[in-house]
């Protein structure tokens, strides 16, 4: 028999399944518009509800998208739960770099002499704030408590899980690269969350500096080419080639089924159109927007589209969160970003068809004969927090460069300038070389720094005065140095180097060393660094959730694109969350019963 609806049960049913169809509920009306007309055709195209295929191309239980080290753990987790495992992945094979491979590899891993509640409250506070005493940030309360309990059960066993995969991992290499970043939050000193390790293969202090990461044998692998290899390389095709990858395959569409639950997704090879079965779970660990000009526009503060840079893989798109918005998948804390300051260049392959610069990992912040400035000239911080692995906060120092000035109403730190002499330029390369986008050969650098200065990312001059014109002429100064400004603040810092006391921002005396061989050096930074976090919104057990905090059926996701890490950032969260996390989603969605 058809039941027959009342009028009002038509009215709500339609609206309803307008907001599904547009990918647009409740909240996300407000994000929606705006994001969709700057996405791509897949996602303006979706209007109806795409249908339940009936036909096709591949077919497994569980279907992973993006394999970087949260698709890979999930992948690993699934497979070993039983289930047929494919993985879709945007990038060829050969180059196959994402953010997780061009990463430092740093992860947690706290003492297990710990106290586990101590240590639910620690990861709690990094993760929503809500445990502070001045309650920063909290608003996930549907989530946060579960949260930290999945989380800190699940990384006491990251290195196992990784030395399960990869047992020429060397534990000895693997040192402890720094304490627990946050004293002030709760239960600091009884979690015992202190050990942060550096991942690496035995050899690895043999490495040959001149070979890229990505070449060097196995054994002398380190950071995340090793975090990278030993999941990938070692722990999928190694040890489970069953696991089928389809590379150089990006896709564009989950496909749902009447009752919103996650069918399949739709995929390309070349102009070819591919459907994918997923009988179980769909799990999504396509990593982050740090390359998606709407959505920049959209989430991030300050000038989000030209004023920032970010060092990692400029596949980063944000496809997995447009296609979650789709399917009406919530979205929570998607300003979020792991970053600081850095340099970035409008230069590359691809990415500046997009408008968007391409950061490098600039460490020289903080480094001696170089002092930063804002757009007037005038120093605003110790430069040394930018960089300095003890300070808790150095991941949010973005949010110093987004200050807006309300008198001015501009962004005078956006961009900031490195100003440094010839002491620094001859000392050593002023980006990182061996990870990130220039050791992955996305950017060109030579060690003097002097390919920089003729492509004129560095600008130089024989006197602070004629840097001072020289930035004045780079439209992103847009004319606001004040030469004499500039002049003041170098002299005043160089006459602190000789006391060694900074008496403005007390930063570190031993990075001061003052600004004062010819030629001067001048050089943008923007806010930036390694990712996005915020993204969907997922629960303990890494189901998405829609924007009443309902799981969408058979949808699952881990990694950067719904970072655990909503509030705070201690370094290696990230490659954390991505084995906490990923391993969560696979086994979850190898649990689910396959619908047909
Ligand atoms: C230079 C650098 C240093 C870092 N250092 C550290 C560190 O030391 N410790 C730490 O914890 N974190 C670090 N991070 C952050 C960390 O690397 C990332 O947050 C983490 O690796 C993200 O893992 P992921 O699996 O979520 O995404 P990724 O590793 O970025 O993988 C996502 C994958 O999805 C693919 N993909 C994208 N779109 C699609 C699509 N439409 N279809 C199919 N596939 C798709 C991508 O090609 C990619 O292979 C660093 C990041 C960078 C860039």
């Amino acid at each position: 028999m058809v039941e027959k609806k009342t009028a009002t049960e038509e009215k709500s049913l339609s609206r309803r399944d307008f907001l599904r169809n547009t990918g647009i509920l409740a909240g996300g009306a407000v994000l929606g518009t705006g994001l969709l007309a700057g996405c791509s055709d897949s996602a303006a195209k979706a209007e109806a509800p795409p249908p339940v295929e009936q036909t096709w191309d591949y077919e497994a239980d569980v279907v992973i998208i993006g394999l970087g080290g949260a698709g890979a753990s999930a992948a690993i987790e699934a497979h070993d739960a039983g289930a047929k495992v494919l993985v879709i992945e945007k990038q060829a094979e050969k180059t196959h770099y994402p953010n997780t491979r061009m990463s430092g590899g740093v992860w947690h891993n706290p003492d297990p002499m710990g106290d586990r509640g101590a240590r639910v409250e620690y990861i709690k506070a990094m993760m929503s704030g809500e445990n502070i005493p001045w309650k920063n940030e909290g608003e996930q309360e549907h989530v946060s408590a579960e949260m930290a309990e999945m989380f800190a059960d699940g990384i006491m066993d990251v290195e196992n899980f990784l030395m399960t995969q990869a047992p020429d991992l060397d534990p000895a290499g693997m040192a402890p690269g720094g304490e627990a970043s946050f004293p002030m939050f709760p239960k600091f000193k009884e979690a015992k969350y202190g050990k942060t390790i550096n991942t690496r293969y035995k050899d690895f202090q043999n490495a040959d500096d001149n070979v890229p990461a990505y070449e060097q044998p196995k054994e002398q692998k380190s950071a995340g080419e090793a975090f990278y290899w030993a999941l990938v390389e070692e722990g999928i095709k190694g040890k489970r080639p069953e696991i089928q990858i389809l590379f150089s395959t990006p896709a564009k569409r989950l496909i749902q089924g009447e009752n919103g639950e996650i069918r399949g997704v739709i995929a390309t090879q070349g102009d070819k159109e591919i459907k994918v079965k997923a009988k179980r779970a769909v799990v999504l660990s396509s990593g982050g927007y740090e390359y998606n000009l709407p959505m920049r526009r959209a989430f991030l503060e300050g000038p989000g589209v030209t004023g920032w840079g970010f060092y990692g893989s400029p596949d980063n798109t944000g496809d997995g969160i447009e296609m979650a918005i789709l399917v009406g998948a919530g979205l929570v804390k998607v300003a979020k970003a792991a970053s600081r300051i850095e340099s970035a260049f409008p230069h590359g392959k691809n990415w500046d068809e997009k408008g968007l610069k391409m950061g490098s990992n600039t460490s020289v912040t903080s480094s001696k004969n170089s002092v930063i400035v804002d757009n007037f000239g005038k120093r605003y911080t110790d430069e040394h927090i930018i960089t300095d692995s003890t300070r808790p906060y150095r991941y949010q120092f973005y949010k110093e460069a987004v200050h807006y000035d309300l008198l001015t109403m501009n962004y005078p730190r956006i961009p900031s300038w490195i100003i440094f002499d010839e002491t620094r330029r001859t000392s050593s390369p002023v980006v990182g070389t061996s990870g990130s986008t220039v050791g992955y050969g996305f950017l060109p650098w030579s060690k003097d720094n002097l390919d920089a200065i003729q492509r004129g990312w560095i600008l130089k001059a024989d006197t602070l005065e004629e840097l001072a014109a020289k930035i004045k002429a780079d439209p992103e100064n847009r004319e606001l140095i004040d030469t004499q400004t500039l002049i003041d603040n170098v002299k005043k810092f160089n006459e602190y180097c000789a006391v060694g006391v900074d008496k403005d921002f007390g930063r570190t005396p031993a990075t001061m060393g003052p600004v004062e061989k010819p030629p001067f050096y001048a050089m943008k930074l923007y806010p930036g660094g390694p990712n996005t976090k915020g993204g969907i919104d997922a629960n303990a057990k890494r189901e998405a959730l829609d924007w009443n905090a309902k799981p969408i059926p058979r949808l699952y996701t881990a990694g950067e694109i719904s970072s655990v890490f909503k509030f705070t950032y201690q370094a290696g969260g990230n490659l954390t969350e991505c084995i906490v996390c990923g391993r969560v989603a696979g086994k979850n969605a190898a649990g689910q019963t396959p619908w047909s």
